[in-house]
């Protein structure tokens, strides 16, 4: 897989592609992360990026013209060009899923007051949004995208396993998790993971990670709903509590 994130600012994408799981999956020729520098498609010896809104208002707009050069360049019929903006689709696990099986990812990193309309409209198949706050820039929520979409690539990941565990890969928070030493000041580990049996291990993981959904992403719940064994252990828990 490919991508490209298209910004301004270089050194933080550059940065952080170049560390741990992200540089790793790209020696191994998994994945190839370029940085692409917005200015190096600016028409003008300024390199201007950026103008005033028309109609007037605060702050400055990324112009049309060097998105278009970039991606223009980039872009192969096997593209998706992806515009980071918080009025995008909300980015989630689903998404990063849809997204790794995509062969070349298009990140455009806005900034200033947003992007000119026309790249919307006419440039890229879709926006992401990584949630519902704003941020200075794109490079933050471009990183997440990949980030989030790099380490579902088959091999990515040591252990392929890990992946399918994570919180939100079966619509459900991940199970609690503990290491060295058994007993922290008194805190313990709970006695079920030192016992060796494994189907113990995988039953207790199972409902305590349906048990802590429930408490505090219960939206999950209906999206995914328990099967019989599940709904067997809510009822247990909600006896036991008296509900
Ligand atoms: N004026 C814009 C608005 O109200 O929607 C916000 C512009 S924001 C300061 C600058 C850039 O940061 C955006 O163009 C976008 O690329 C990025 N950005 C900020 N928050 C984001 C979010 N939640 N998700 C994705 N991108 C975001």
């Amino acid at each position: 897989m490919r991508i490209d994130i298209v910004t301004l600012f270089t050194k933080v994408c550059a940065e952080y592609a170049g560390e741990s799981i992200l540089k790793r999956a790209g020696e191994q020729g998994l994945v190839e992360i370029r940085v692409i520098n917005l200015r190096d498609y600016t028409p003008d010896r300024h390199r201007t990026a950026d103008d005033r809104p028309y109609g007037g208002g605060a702050g400055m707009v990324l112009k049309a013209e060097p998105l278009f050069e970039a991606v223009g360049d980039l872009k192969t019929p096997a593209s998706r060009v992806v515009l980071l903006s918080p009025r995008g689709r909300l980015f989630d696990q689903e998404q990063a899923l849809r997204l790794s099986r995509e062969p070349h990812l298009i990140l455009i990193a806005g900034r200033y007051e947003g992007v000119d309309e026309r790249v919307s409209e006419f440039l890229v198949d879709e926006e992401i949004s990584i949630g519902d706050y704003i941020l200075t820039g794109g490079e933050l929520p471009a990183l997440a995208v990949a980030d989030s979409v790099v380490r579902l690539l088959p091999g990515v990941l040591g252990d392929p396993e890990s992946a399918v565990d994570e919180s939100f890969s079966r619509g459900r928070l991940e199970y609690p998790q503990y290491t060295r030493p058994e007993d922290y000041r008194g805190m313990k580990v709970p006695p079920v993971l030192l016992s060796g049996d494994h189907e113990a291990v995988a039953r207790w993981r199972a409902r305590e990670a349906l048990m802590l959904t429930r408490e505090r992403r219960p939206d999950l719940l209906e999206k995914h709903p328990p099967d019989e064994e599940e709904e067997k252990w809510l009822e247990e828990k909600d006896k036991k509590e008296g509900k």
